[in-house]
């Protein structure tokens, strides 16, 4: 590849836009003629907050956010929203629904036992997490405090192609590892969070879109730092955030909106991902994706090589060639390409043609 970019397709924290890359690059000595870098400033400076409101105001814009939510820029990763959500809107004896698809669905409904009675909406366990449940599976009761999701499961390799409808109660939606990968009905959710590194910049910075009516109905007796309100209340600025990383989140999105935004980009990770599905539905079996095809994610691209030995030769091959990041993750082995916004439609098509000479070579 150009520039010596690998091709990339590590899981998380995972490849960036090289544009944007290039431009920290030239803008990490002298921010815009101010002698420093936007990490050296004060996050009370004219010049930090320009950053600040743009990324925020573009997030906004590019994921058709309506005016009732707002948008805030946290730290902890996606992890501590799984303990914040339940904080904020679970009490004792109270209930939520959680449907499990995956490992990171279960970690969020172990936090919300510490706070309430939360239930299984519905789980595809029994089926290794290969499917995402039927809408109609889905089990939830009108008192419940909220329904959690994990629109992509990163690890096993499915996505949501529809949400269910949840009329009053709340839809709290993990979108760590897809979001901005397509556009997504914002009204539909109540919460909406993601850890950055995967779509959104660097690691460091978790955005957290939030229904402005939830806010009034939080609960009060948690400690400052984890109210979502002291957070909204000052602009996501009631400590010092993480300003290099929001300056980066706001560049990756300044990047998506010269791609065409949200319709383009999804049109090119459908792209990306068919021709490395492609290579495996018509292997013969020789390779074998993990996802039921309904279910299929086009962010984390999960398959196994038939025979182990030949999987381990994959894997240690592919690494020769210049493939980063394609082992599975460590709970599950085989292995995984993520293939994120920034990873180029040119390193998909490299390694679906190294999947073919592969298989050319030893099958
Ligand atoms: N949720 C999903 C879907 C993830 O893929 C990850 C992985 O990073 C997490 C949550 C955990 O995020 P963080 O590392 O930001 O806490």
């Amino acid at each position: 590849l150009t520039n010596q970019r690998a091709y990339n397709f590590n899981a998380g924290p995972s490849a960036l836009p090289l544009e944007v890359l290039e431009k920290a690059q030239q803008e990490i000595v002298n921010f815009q003629g101010a002698g420093m870098s936007i990490m050296e400033m004060s996050h009370r400076s004219a010049n930090y907050e320009e950053v600040h409101n743009s990324a925020i105001a573009r997030l906004r814009k590019l994921f058709s956010i309506p005016e009732n939510y707002e948008v805030l820029f946290l730290q902890g990763g996606a992890s501590l929203q799984f303990t914040m959500v339940p904080m904020n809107f679970l009490s004792e004896g109270q209930k939520a629904s959680y449907v499990l698809t995956g490992s990171w669905s279960e970690k969020a409904l172990k936090e919300a036992k510490l706070f309430g009675t939360p239930v299984e909406a519905a789980s595809t366990k029994e089926n290794k997490y290969r499917n995402i449940p039927a809408l109609s599976e889905i089990g939830f009761n009108a008192d419940d405090a909220y329904v959690h999701v994990t629109s992509n499961n990163t690890i096993y390799g499915t996505q949501w192609k529809e949400f269910p409808e949840t009329g009053d109660v709340p839809l709290v939606a993990d979108m760590s590892s897809d979001i901005l990968s397509r556009p997504v009905d914002v009204s539909k959710f109540g919460i909406i969070y993601a850890g950055a590194q995967k779509n959104l910049g660097p690691s460091g910075v978790t955005v957290v879109i939030i229904r402005k009516d939830l806010l009034e109905k939080a609960n009060t007796n948690i400690p400052t730092m984890l109210k979502y309100t002291t957070h909204a209340d000052s602009n996501s600025l009631y400590n010092t955030p993480p300003t290099f990383g929001i300056y980066m989140l706001g560049e990756v999105l300044r990047w998506v909106e010269e791609k065409g935004g949200l319709e383009a980009i999804e049109k090119q990770n459908v792209e990306k991902a068919k021709v490395i599905y492609d290579v495996i539905d018509n292997s013969n079996g020789f390779f074998t994706g993990h996802a039921t095809e309904d279910s299929r994610s086009l962010m984390n691209i999960t398959f196994r090589v038939a025979d182990e030995e030949l999987e381990k030769q994959f894997l240690a091959e592919a690494k020769a060639a210049g493939f980063v990041g394609l082992n599975g993750h460590r709970s599950v082995g085989g292995c995984r390409a993520s293939t994120y916004n920034a990873v180029p439609f040119e390193a998909c098509q490299a390694l679906a043609n190294f999947m073919l000479d592969f298989q050319r070579k030893h099958q």
